[in-house]
C-alpha cells in the first residue's frame, strides 16, 4: 500500500509495553512508568488482529519493541502466532537483551528471525549510569545468547552521545572485524521529557566517519542505515541519521503503541486510535494512518524538539 507520496508502507513497529527493566536516561523517567492494567493496553489477540489487517494492506515486516518487549507476558506465543501469518516476510525484535539468556532459543523456535540489541557503551560503569540500573555483563550475555540461538544477522544499536561514548567509536567498530554483526550508531533524538543532555550531547553520525576515515561504503540494503565496513571486516557499521540526514523520503513504517494508537510519524503528535475496531473499520483506520504520513518530521535541528507527546519508551523507537 502506497502513501500519498508514493512511499510503499511495508514495515510496522509494534510496541508491546511501556514498561522496561532498564531506565535509560534519554528514554525514560528515573522512576520508570506506572504499571498499565490489562485494560489499558492491547491484548495479544487485539495486537495479532491489527497485524493481520496491516499485512493484508501490504506490511511485510513487523518489529516488536517497547518499553522492553521481552518483559511482556505471552510475547513468545504472540511471536508464534504472528509467524503463522503467511505473507509476513520478517519478524524482528528490538531489545536491551537482558532477558535473552532465558528467551533467545524460545524466540528463535517461535519464528523470530532476528533481534537488534541496544548497547550504548562497553564500559560497565558507564553502562550502569546510562541505563541507571543495568549491568553490562547481563547485556553481553544477552548478545551471546542471541548469537548462539542463531538470531542473525545480529545488529547492535548504539545511541551516539557526545562526551559519553564518542571515545568508544573505534571499540564498537572493532566488534565487526571478526563477526558478522552490524553495529548501528544512532543520533540522539530530542524527544519526550527525559533527554537530560545539552547541545554538546548531540553528535552527528559524521563523527563516526571522521573518527574512522578508513571506512568504505558497504552498499544499501533498503533500510534507513547508511552502511560502511572497516577494510577486511566481516561485519558492517550502520549510521542512522534522523537529524543530520533526514530519511523521511524513504520512510516506509507505521508505529503501533501498546495502548492501541497508530503513529503515522515518530515525531508528530498525530495518533490514530484503533482499539475496539475490527474488520472493515480497522482497515479504514489503518488506511487513514497511511494517508496521514507527513512528508517529513520537523526534527531537523537538535535544538528543535520532537512534537511527539510521548517518551520513547511509550513509542518503541
Ligand atoms: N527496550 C528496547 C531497547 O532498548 O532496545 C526497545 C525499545 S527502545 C525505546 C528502542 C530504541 O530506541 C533503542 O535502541 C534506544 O536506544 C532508542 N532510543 C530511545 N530513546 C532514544 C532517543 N532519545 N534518541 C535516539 N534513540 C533512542
Ligand atoms: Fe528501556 Fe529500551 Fe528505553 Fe532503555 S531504551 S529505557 S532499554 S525502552
Amino acid at each position: 500500500m502506497k502513501d500519498t507520496l508514493g512511499r510503499e508502507i511495508r514495515y510496522l513497529r509494534v510496541s508491546l509495553t511501556d514498561l522496561c527493566n532498564l531506565r535509560c536516561v534519554y528514554c525514560m523517567p528515573p522512576e520508570g512508568v506506572s504499571k498499565q492494567t490489562h485494560r489499558d493496553i492491547l491484548s495479544l489477540e487485539e495486537t495479532e488482529e491489527i497485524v493481520q489487517e496491516a499485512v493484508a494492506l501490504g506490511v511485510r515486516k513487523v518489529r516488536l519493541t517497547g518499553g522492553e518487549p521481552l518483559v511482556r507476558r505471552g510475547m513468545v506465543s504472540l511471536c508464534r502466532r504472528l509467524r503463522a501469518i503467511p505473507e509476513l516476510e520478517e519478524l524482528a525484535v528490538t531489545t536491551n537483551g537482558l532477558l535473552l539468556p532465558q528467551m533467545a532459543s524460545e524466540l528463535k523456535e517461535a519464528g523470530v528471525d532476528r533481534v537488534n540489541i541496544s548497547i550504548d557503551t562497553l564500559n560497565p560503569v558507564k553502562y550502569n549510569s546510562i541505563t541507571r540500573i543495568g549491568s553490562l555483563d547481563d547485556a553481553l550475555r544477552g548478545i551471546e545468547a542471541a548469537w548462539t540461538a542463531g538470531l542473525r544477522p545480529l545488529k547492535l544499536n548504539c545511541v551516539l552521545i557526545g562526551g559519553f561514548n564518542d571515545d568508544e567509536i573505534p571499540a564498537f567498530a572493532a566488534l565487526t572485524e571478526q563477526a558478522d554483526i552490524e553495529v548501528r550508531f544512532i543520533e540522539l533524538m530530542p524527544i519526550g521529557h527525559t533527554t537530560p543532555f545539552g547541545e554538546t550531547a548531540y553528535l552527528p553520525c559524521e563523527a563516526v566517519l571522521q573518527r574512522l576515515p578508513q571506512l568504505v561504503p558497504a552498499g544499501d540494503n533498503g533500510g534507513v542505515a547508511e552502511r560502511y565496513r572497516l577494510p577486511g571486516a566481516i561485519g558492517t557499521l550502520g549510521l542512522i541519521r534522523p537529524l543530520s540526514n533526514c530519511f523521511c523520503a524513504r520512510c516506509n513504517r507505521l508505529r503501533l503503541t501498546a495502548d492501541g494508537c497508530l503513529k503515522p510519524c515518530l515525531h508528530s503528535k498525530e495518533e490514530i486510535p484503533l482499539r475496539g475496531l475490527h474488520g472493515e473499520a480497522l482497515r479504514e483506520q489503518l488506511l487513514t494512518a497511511i494517508r496521514h504520513k507527513p512528508e517529513q518530521h520537523g526534527l531537523l535541528r537538535f535544538d528543535s524538539r520532537s512534537e511527539s507527546a510521548r517518551n520513547m519508551n511509550a513509542i518503541g523507537g
